[in-house]
């Protein structure tokens, strides 16, 4: 039976399931996991929703933030299901744990190794909602107007509004249709984008003065320390997006964020414009992702970190 169907099958024919996603999640991570949540609560299943870490402060408008609890390993469930997680160990859960349920894993990352018993892994899918959106529809389980926005969120900030590379027209032919049940695209957008903290643009303001071009003015690294974190009284969460400014100066073709989440830890966020496949270099810092956003982590100072980055990307210098 074709995969998406057979889970479709699952979700009307078992009764309990737990959703889980990778730590630090994203609009994708949370949207996905939020729309199977609704979908399933209301074909009146038993659901829970777990996640290693408390979603960022961006979410806190959508109606279901509250249920998403931490990972326990101890729901007692006959399915679990794992979203945009492309590591098993990135969702939190044990082995011991999922081993003797029914583990569903639907991803879009092309370095997931498909360690779920079932395994619907599109790397061409904008968003994991994407898969989320095609299982429902192909099985005909209603898609409600919460549903739909957490669908919404899923592909707007997976696909940067509907901006990168992974936009395909099937993308805005989903988007249209989750629009025709009611989803409003300001309210989604308004709250993502349009809701900062004013510390976020304190602790922005400190690290634009960071930005530094290398390699003829193809790679842009900025960072982020502790002691901007103490000063603007913020943290990891107001950091959402910053990367992006690194991407979008003209000529940049990577750009970089190195945040110091731990004294001399640094979580490395790389994004690139066009045909970079920025997954593989992001391997070198033990993590991984997509062709055009990626990360990984450094355990070195501020300046060996740089070092380590300018070095990782040597290969900007040749090309052109
Ligand atoms: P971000 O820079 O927003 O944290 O992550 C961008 C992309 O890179 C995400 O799609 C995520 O899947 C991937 N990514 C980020 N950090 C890691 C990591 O430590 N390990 C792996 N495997 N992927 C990561
Ligand atoms: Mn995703």
């Amino acid at each position: 039976m074709e995969i998406k169907k057979k889970i479709g099958q699952i979700l009307k024919s078992r009764s309990s399931f737990l959703i889980v996603s990778h730590k630090n999640p994203d609009g994708d991570a949370i949207g996905s996991s939020l729309a199977l949540y609704r979908a399933l609560k209301e074909m009146g299943k038993e659901v829970y929703v777990e996640n290693p870490t408390k979603p960022a402060y961006t979410y806190d408008f959508l109606k279901d933030y509250e249920i998403i609890e931490p990972v326990s390993n101890s729901k007692d469930v006959e399915v679990v299901i794992s979203v945009d997680t492309a590591e098993i160990s990135r969702c939190g859960l044990s082995d011991g744990y999922v081993k003797d349920k029914l583990f569903i894993n639907i991803d879009h990352h092309k370095t997931n190794p498909g360690f779920g018993d079932i395994n619907l892994i599109e790397p061409e899918a904008s968003a994991v909602g994407c898969l989320v959106w095609d299982i429902l529809t192909i099985s005909n389980i209603p898609i409600s107007k919460a549903t739909a926005e957490y669908l919404y969120l899923s592909i707007l900030t997976d696909t940067g509004s509907f901006r990168y590379s992974s936009t395909k027209p099937k993308t805005f032919r989903i988007a249209a249709d989750l629009l025709e049940r009611g989803v409003e695209p300001w309210f989604v957008a308004s709250n993502i984008y349009e809701s900062e903290k004013l510390e976020t643009f304190k602790l922005l303001s400190l690290v634009l003065g960071t930005l530094e071009l290398f390699y003829d003015g193809r790679l842009a690294i900025a960072y982020v320390t502790q002691e901007m974190f103490r000063k603007t009284n913020t943290t990891a969460d107001n950091t959402e997006g910053f990367v992006n400014y690194a991407r979008s100066i003209r000529g940049v073709e990577v750009g970089i964020l190195l945040r110091e989440d731990e004294p001399d830890k640094f979580k490395i966020s790389i994004r690139s414009k066009g045909n970079i496949d920025v997954s593989d270099v992001a391997v070198h810092f033990n993590g991984g992702g997509h062709k055009n956003a990626a990360g990984g982590s450094i355990e070195a100072k501020l300046e060996d970190a740089k070092k380590k980055v300018i070095e990782a990307f040597s290969f900007l210098e040749n090309e052109k």
